[in-house]
């Protein structure tokens, strides 16, 4: 069940970087990669490393607005100031390195439209608060939605779904299609009550011919492997079976693990292996294998390139070893990163009895609510 999988890759992904001592490290990136290649992943026949291209001018104006592409050009030229009110520095060269990460989701877009590839994946992108014309929290140029739109236009796909698994949520997305029945937006994310961006409510559901396609689900801090997995299955196999999406794309953001510094949930990596199993069966249920994964948030570098490097492998069908390569600790400990002796977290998040069964309550309830808000408007 899986065909030819593509990961897009360059070391220049390492260069969208707002600086030393900003909390999203883009060291991230080579210690997936080098994890997986550690592992031998990219050994595996199925699997083709793919070089991107930055984006053109003309794919960036398939969503941002011509004045706002400028301003990030000129600000990134100077190389001082903010692309936003204060999250998303505007460092020397920040133009190039978004349009290259835009350009990679493009290209595993691409590929997976020409079925070159089943699966494709780009952990640099997923920079889902961006908007038309405007950076948010930590996104210069919205990936995703330009994926979408460029798959529509040069490939006449019809119906694209977007799961985001983000800690935040996926606002930037969810306006760019809030009335558009032809894109299910599907984002789990943690209560905007507690998280930035403040946004993601059930109530949140889509307007005009739009109703219904937009889906949030926003889980209370401390939510732990269960409970996530309880409302990931209860909402996400029955929206994409009722869907039928020509292609899926999916944000794989992680910084709901237990150790990330930014948020409050407390997931393990098993949690990221049964998602991306569900996921790759979903795919080759409704769309046809098609899926794109997309990376997002992940501020623990060493937990963000495990996860991520389990989440590629799980489409590969691949038997995890318990160690992680000694050759990728020493990596990580070259970037100044602790690493993980094993692949997958051997020590869980502590969380009191008590605690879980109030968390378990509240997703339960958070699953009856949108059923009861949602579900009216599609089955
Ligand atoms: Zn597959
Ligand atoms: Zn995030």
């Amino acid at each position: 069940m899986s065909g030819k999988v593509a990961l897009v890759f360059s070391r220049e992904f390492a260069a969208y970087s707002f600086g030393p001592f900003h909390p999203l490290r883009p060291e991230r990136q080579i210690l997936t990669y080098e994890l997986i290649r550690e592992l031998g992943l990219l050994d595996n026949q199925n699997v083709s490393v793919l070089m991107p291209r930055m984006a053109t001018m003309d794919e960036l104006k398939l969503f941002h607005t011509q004045e706002y592409i400028d301003r990030v050009k000129e600000k990134s030229e100077l190389g001082y100031g903010y692309l936003d009110y204060g999250d998303t520095p505007a460092t020397k060269g920040i133009f190039e390195a978004s349009a290259l990460r835009v350009g990679a989701t493009i290209t595993a877009s691409k590929c997976v439209a020409e079925r070159k590839f089943t699966h494709a994946f780009n952990f640099s992108g997923g920079l889902h608060h961006a908007r038309s014309s405007a950076a948010a929290g930590f996104c210069v140029f919205n990936d995703i939605v330009i994926a979408v739109k460029y798959l529509k236009k040069n490939f006449n796909v019809k119906k694209i779904a977007i799961v985001d698994i983000d800690a935040h949520h996926a606002d930037g997305t969810q306006e760019a299609f809030y009335d558009d029945p032809t894109v299910l937006t599907i984002s789990f994310h943690e209560d905007g009550r507690y998280l930035y961006p403040g946004t993601g409510f059930i109530d949140e559901y889509g307007s005009g011919p739009g109703i219904g396609y937009s889906v949030n689900v926003p889980l209370p801090p401390k939510t732990f492997d269960d409970a996530y997995l309880y409302a990931f299955n209860a909402v996400v196999p029955p929206l994409i079976e009722f869907f039928e999406p020509d292609i899926i794309i999916q944000q794989f953001g992680v910084d709901t693990h237990y150790t990330d510094p930014l948020t409050h949930f407390a997931l393990t990596t098993k949690t990221y292996e049964k998602i991306a199993e569900k996921m790759h069966e979903l795919a080759h249920k409704y769309s046809d294998g098609r899926l794109i994964v997309v990376g997002g948030g992940g501020y623990n570098p060493e937990a963000t390139a495990r996860s991520w490097t389990i989440a590629f492998a799980t489409f590969l069908g691949f038997k995890f070893p318990r160690e992680t390569p000694e050759k990728w600790r020493k990596l990580c400990e070259k970037y100044g990163v602790e690493p993980s002796k094993y692949l997958h977290d051997e020590k869980m998040p502590e969380i009191v009895e008590v605690r879980k069964e109030i968390v378990f309550n509240r997703v339960e309830k958070v699953v009856e609510e949108i059923r009861r808000t949602i579900w009216p408007f599609l089955f």
